[in-house]
């Protein structure tokens, strides 16, 4: 048998179920890229918020892209497993938050509905760095991008994650609908300002007076999150479903670790995420520029260094020569220099805790995962340190081999020859101006040319150059295994 609603009494007492009354749940937020971790994340804040009684604040999820979500969690009413594990064991709940899921391409009209429901309040995304449709480099709209072309063209059928919020905003201002919140939590710098810029240009290049109303009306409050969630596998189904001993079709693996930390500035209320473990502050800046260069900029570059060097996860890649003291050279001496400061967070604490995490033997986070869409990913992780590092005149060779190593990656060719599955939206543009040079000084050329990753600063930084030149000869002549042996020594 399947979990659904029907089975929830047949679960075994050592998992936690929701208890609280589905059916009175109300429609408060719709999320848009119900992946794996929106639901071990925010739909597990919001599962608690529930369960203490405020059924305000259900999740309608949507998928921009793939219908595979909606396929397993709709025949279960939403209800899934969330399996926390580290080298202690698993614990097992089922979180109920999720009342239903859309498939955006396959109906808009139904998203359009869900995002003009009068109970409706906010709209949370985590629809990957490429689903914003921005310069990665200046963090500004493109508004060349084929899906906003599109959704200019006609804004009543959007395909893109911003063109269905501008659409569902200039709706809900005409029939006097209260303003929403929209509540990014992507791995970006800045991620509700990110959002607003995003918006607001959108909605301006639709209607000036959209524009305004954006500005004035809709709340953007940036947030930082952290939970290590890696793609559930055919194994990690297997394993759950034989615990509960009901068929789960797309259970969620993650460890215990948590953390949520949201601006509190929300337009019509908001559920109270703090209950459950979440932080609310006034500026969420200096946390999530902490989180992105230590957590991000390492995770990055154990990924690509670590793929390179044959291994499958980030735990097998911290048990090999080199590794873990690498990058935790990279964090002491050349991300930490250049963090603001946040009072009262321990941050040798939270490093230690950071390399304990990627530790994590129980926890098979992929390198190839990680290594998806460098070209969004490497501003934010590395490059911003790396230009602190350029402002104070100081050396950044392990962030420079962490840029180099996604060059060896992107460029599409393993270490013994073999094409690399690359995905990346540049990818093929990577391929096809980099893929036949051979050597470091022409492929990094290649590589700068790409300002909406590297800006026009860098590409005009002799240092930087020089710097990603040396540890791209070095992967090249020595492959990653042995370059990271000899930079921790
Ligand atoms: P996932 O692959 O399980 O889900 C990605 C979701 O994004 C899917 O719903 C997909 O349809 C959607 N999406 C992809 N491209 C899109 C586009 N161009 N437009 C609109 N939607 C698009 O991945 P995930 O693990 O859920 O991660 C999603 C995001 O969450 C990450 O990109 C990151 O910003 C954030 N995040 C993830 C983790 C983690 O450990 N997995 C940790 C912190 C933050």
């Amino acid at each position: 048998p399947r979990l659904s609603a029907s089975t929830l009494a047949e679960i075994p007492g050592a998992v936690a179920v929701p208890t609280y009354d589905r059916a009175a749940v109300r429609p408060g937020i719709v999320h848009l890229g119900i992946g794996a971790f929106h639901r071990a994340h925010q739909a597990v804040y919001t599962d608690a918020v529930l369960a203490a009684g405020d059924l305000r604040w259900g999740i309608v999820g949507a998928s921009l892209r793939s219908p595979d979500t909606r396929d397993a969690l709709v025949p279960q009413d939403g209800l899934y497993s969330v399996a926390s594990r580290d080298e202690s064991g698993e614990r097992l709940r089922i979180v109920g938050s999720v009342a239903t899921v859309l498939v955006a391409p396959e109906n808009p009209t139904a998203l359009l509905a869900a995002l003009t429901h009068p109970d409706a309040a906010i709209v949370s995304l985590t629809v990957t760095e490429k689903g914003y449709c921005h310069a990665p480099s200046t963090g500004e709209l493109d508004a060349a991008h084929p899906d906003i072309v599109h959704d200019l063209a006609v804004p009543e059928r959007p395909r893109s994650a911003p063109g269905f919020l501008i659409e569902a905003i200039a709706r809900r201002r005409a029939v006097g609908l209260a303003p929403l919140t929209l509540l990014s939590c992507d791995n970006l710098p800045d991620n509700g300002r990110t959002l607003r810029r995003v918006i607001t240009r959108l909605a301006t290049l639709r209607d000036p007076d959209l524009g305004h109303y954006v500005a004035d009306h809709i709340r953007f409050p940036s947030t930082m999150v952290d939970r290590i969630v890696p793609a559930t596998t055919d194994a990690d189904r297997n394993a759950v479903s034989a615990a509960l001993g009901l068929e789960d079709a797309w259970p969620i693996m993650t460890e215990p670790f948590t953390q949520w930390v949201i601006e509190d500035d929300f337009a019509a209320g908001r559920p109270a995420w703090d209950e459950a473990g979440a932080t609310f502050v006034s500026d969420v800046a200096p946390f999530e520029l902490t989180k992105l260069r230590l957590l991000n900029g390492s995770h990055s570059t154990l990924a690509y260094l670590g793929w390179l060097a044959g291994h499958e996860t980030v735990a097998e890649a911290m048990r090999a020569p080199g590794f873990a003291r690498l990058v935790r050279a990279l964090m002491d001496e050349e991300v930490t220099p250049h963090l603001p400061g946040l009072p009262g967070f321990d941050l040798d604490a939270y490093k230690d805790s950071l390399i304990a995490r990627f530790r994590n033997p129980a926890l098979r986070h992929r390198t190839a995962q990680i290594a998806m869409d460098g070209s969004q990913k490497l501003p934010q992780r590395l490059l911003h340190s790396i230009r602190a590092r350029l402002e104070a005149g100081a050396p950044f060779p392990r962030l420079a081999l962490g840029v180099a190593a996604w060059m060896r990656y992107a460029r599409g060719t393993d270490e013994a020859g073999r094409p690399i599955d690359v995905r990346d939206p540049l990818a093929d543009a990577i391929r096809a101006c980099t893929g036949h040079l051979t050597d470091a000084p022409a492929i990094v050329e290649a590589f700068l040319g790409f300002e909406q990753v590297f800006g026009t600063d860098l590409k005009a930084s002799p240092t930087f150059r020089a710097a990603v030149e040396t540890a791209l000869a070095r992967l090249l002549r020595h492959g990653a295994a042995a370059t990271v042996e000899a930079a921790a020594a």
